[in-house]
């Protein structure tokens, strides 16, 4: 009998991976979808990867426990992927309430219609190297105490242990994965490594003269997506669950990320990239890198990208975009 898997978030960057991961695996895939009043975008990175007809979408919304407990109902899924989240920073200070609602308390809601509905399933929890913050060691290990800096990272740290909680007050398989940032072509637009990738194609291509950044000092540890979702299934085939950190072990500036890119056209950052104050952050995380050794050790789970090819990628395939943009 095929594998069922329920993910919430199914329509993000991860969750469109992940499904095409498992699907691969021979899971049968289920998603959690909201409603949308635009339903034709819904689902474009699935289609993108063209597995949006090889996934059953089911209507909820993690807000609204009822929903979710439906969709286990239907799904009666082996293993439940909780991906669904307010996932950009800068949004969670706009909107601090709802992430602490959908980020955070979201978390709950999935777990509570798990143990309900599903309690021999296994559960992953996208947690995240932003609830690392403040940073209290140079490089952050599965023992680095937290210190988060935006509502964001303070939701996610709710979410987190409530699923250690959840693991150790009902013996819920209920995993976490700490993630440090990972992009894709699949990346929301928002987001700096897909704004610069998108920003260099449009400058490449005539679109348009300059970029405007905020922090360029700050250091991310950034992976790519494709790789960092097989790591999560790898969580949830351990006989016990645990918590684990998913990270390349290397940071790199923004500046440093803008001159991949760039260079990979053969333009310079200086000629276009202009700082704009507002782009800074109340509180900034200036430094993340994750040591991923336990990963290693107990997963056997190792990044295949380097941030030079993740880039790399990134430009080509947002050149391509750009280029059929502007000739359709
Ligand atoms: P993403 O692209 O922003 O995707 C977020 C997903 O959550 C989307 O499918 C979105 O649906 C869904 N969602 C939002 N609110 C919801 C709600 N109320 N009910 C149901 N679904 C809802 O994020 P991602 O980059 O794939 O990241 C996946 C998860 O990992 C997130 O929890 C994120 O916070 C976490 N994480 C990401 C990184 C990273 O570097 N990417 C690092 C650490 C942790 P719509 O399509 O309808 O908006
Ligand atoms: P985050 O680590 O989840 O917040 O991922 P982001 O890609 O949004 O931001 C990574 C870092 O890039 C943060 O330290 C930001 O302050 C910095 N950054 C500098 N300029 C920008 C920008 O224009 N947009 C975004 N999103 N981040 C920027």
């Amino acid at each position: 009998m095929a594998k069922r898997a329920l993910i919430t978030g199914i329509t993000g960057q991860d969750g469109a991976y992940l499904a095409e991961f498992l699907l691969q695996k021979g899971y049968d895939v289920f998603g959690l979808v909201r409603r949308s009043a635009s339903a034709e975008f819904v689902g474009a990175r699935l289609k993108w990867l063209g597995v949006y007809d090889r996934v059953t979408l089911l209507d909820g919304d993690i807000l609204d426990l009822g929903s979710i407990i439906r969709a286990v109902r239907e799904s009666r899924p082996d293993e439940i992927y909780n991906l669904a989240a307010q996932s950009f920073v800068t949004s969670s200070w706009r909107q601090p309430h709802l992430t602490g609602d959908v980020t955070g308390l979201g978390a709950a809601n999935v777990l509570e219609a798990m143990r309900l509905e599903a309690a021999e399933a296994r559960f992953y929890q996208a947690s995240s190297s932003e609830m690392y913050g403040l940073i209290q060691r140079p490089i952050q290990d599965e023992q680095t105490p937290f210190y988060p800096r935006s509502p964001y990272a303070v939701a996610k740290l709710y979410a987190h242990w409530v699923t250690v909680n959840y693991r150790e007050s009902f013996g819920l398989h209920a995993s976490s994965g700490i993630l440090f940032n990972h992009e894709s072509p699949l990346r929301g637009i928002e987001f700096v490594t897909r704004k610069v990738t998108d920003g260099v194609a449009r400058i490449k291509l005539g679109a348009a003269k300059t970029l405007r950044l905020g922090n360029l000092d700050a250091e991310r540890d950034w992976g790519h997506a494709k790789d960092y979702v097989q790591a999560m299934w790898r969580m949830l085939q351990q006989t016990s669950a645990d918590d684990y950190i998913i990270a390349s072990g290397r940071t790199v500036s923004v500046r440093a990320m803008c001159e991949i890119a760039f260079g990979q056209v053969g333009l310079k950052m200086e000629d276009h990239v202009e700082i704009d104050p507002d782009l800074y952050r109340p509180a900034e995380v200036d430094r993340l890198v994750g040591d991923p050794s336990k990963a290693r050790r107990i997963l056997g789970w190792e990044p295949t990208t380097t941030v030079e090819q993740l880039i790399a990628e990134m430009v080509e395939v947002d050149l391509a975009r750009v280029k059929a943009s502007l000739s359709g």
